[in-house]
């Protein structure tokens, strides 16, 4: 559905006012290579300043990439670079949605007007009648829960109305590819919460193929088919949440996507993919498909709540750990344990019904199909 291969886009780096010494240049993307398939909900997920932004911008055509080639449904709408035959669609003839972080809905119309716009700007001849502009805007707003408030002032609808409302006006043109870039981000923790599921729901429901910007780990986790997270203009990592959550691999993407215990050491042994790792607080056996020979120094990434706490020792023979509680929150829908095991520290996270008192000497289990194998930096 959309291809984008070599992405590359840059800007001159920092002046520093005199005339001439324009600092090294910022690669915003940086050769990124993505594909994404029709119905998706794909979602570029980084910290701020990674090339989100301008991924999306090149992909309306609101920005003019260095190199690099974007496809939609086989059809180019943007390549340039060695050997390549230029192109470079309008913004306005690529027939993509948008919606921004600050919603820009017009004030002085009202909410029909304003979905209506799009469709009543078109060139003479792709115009669709009154009466089916009519049909379609009806359709979009009952879709949006915005149908009683039509005659009413765009600027008289709440934040959540607001945000629904420039949602709907991407909606109305039936765009091949909604593009979203944080749409959510400057709505309040409930409401983007609900806004979050509605948006699901819609995605799902209408089966538009959609690529959304967000920084929130939690919205990426949520709302995604696929993920790409990136860093200073790469993609560091591509694949489902749940895959990119317990199989992180690097110590980036294990830390920016939820939190994680790391715990340094070397590789013992590796046959295939079975690893034994030797830590300072001992041994861990785990399966991954990195490649990292025997004697590599290396990192396991394992989540606080895959850590399972025992007072008695477990049978397991492998992967236990004794250690004892350092410090205990309570945090309503979990408790969160410090565990001491040697000079490691390993955050635990268990359900509220186990609460272990500061000195506790505990058996801390590291299943093995929890362990994700990283490089140490
Ligand atoms: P994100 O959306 O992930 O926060 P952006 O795509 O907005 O990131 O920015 C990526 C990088 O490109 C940042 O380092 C940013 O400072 C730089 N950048 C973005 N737009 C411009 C611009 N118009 N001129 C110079 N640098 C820019
Ligand atoms: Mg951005």
């Amino acid at each position: 559905m959309l291809e984008i291969s070599n992405l590359v886009k840059s800007y001159a780096g920092e002046k520093t006012g005199k005339r001439g010494s324009n600092g090294a240049r910022v690669f915003a993307v940086n050769n990124v290579n993505l594909s994404v398939e029709p119905g998706e909900m794909f979602t570029l997920l980084g910290p701020s300043g990674c090339g989100k932004t301008t991924t999306l911008r090149s992909i309306a055509g609101l920005e003019r990439p260095d190199s690099g080639t974007i496809s939609v449904k086989g059809r180019a709408l943007f390549a340039a670079g060695n050997g390549v035959k230029a192109v470079n669609v309008p913004a306005n003839r690529r027939g993509l949605g948008m919606v921004f972080q600050s919603y820009a809905i017009w004030p002085h119309m009202t909410v029909f007007d304003n979905v209506a716009f799009p469709l009543q700007v078109r060139p003479r001849q792709e115009r669709p009648s009154k009466a089916e502009i009519e049909q379609r805007v009806g359709r979009v707003l009952e879709v949006m829960e915005l149908r009683q408030y039509s005659e009413r002032l765009a600027t008289k609808l709440s934040g959540g109305q607001q945000q629904r409302l420039a949602l709907a006006r991407a909606l109305v043109i039936e765009p091949e590819l909604l593009l979203l870039d944080e749409p959510l981000s400057n709505l309040d923790a409930k409401l983007r919460e609900s806004l979050r599921y509605e948006l699901k729901r819609l995605q799902r429901e209408l089966g538009i193929t959609s690529i959304y910007v967000t920084h929130d780990q939690i919205e990426a986790l949520s709302l995604s088919s696929h993920i790409a997270v990136m860093r200073d203009g790469e993609v560091m990592q591509l694949g489902k949440p749940r895959d990119i959550y317990e199989n992180p691999t690097s110590k980036f993407v294990a830390e920016f996507i939820g939190s994680s215990n790391f715990v340094q050491g070397h590789v013992l042994s590796r046959t295939g993919e079975d690893y034994v790792v030797e830590s300072a607080a001992g041994r861990l056996h785990l399966q991954s498909a990195a490649a990292m020979p025997a004697g590599s120094e290396v990192s396991v990434s394992i989540r606080p709540e895959a850590v399972e706490l025992y007072t008695q020792r477990p049978a397991d023979l492998q992967n236990v750990w004794e250690g004892v509680v350092g410090t205990r929150a309570f945090l309503g829908d979990a408790v969160d344990h410090l565990v001491a095991v040697d000079k490691l520290e390993l955050r635990v996270r268990s359900l509220p019904n186990l609460s272990l008192e500061p000195g506790t000497k505990v058996f801390a289990k590291l299943p093995s199909d929890k362990l994700a194998l990283v490089p140490i930096s």
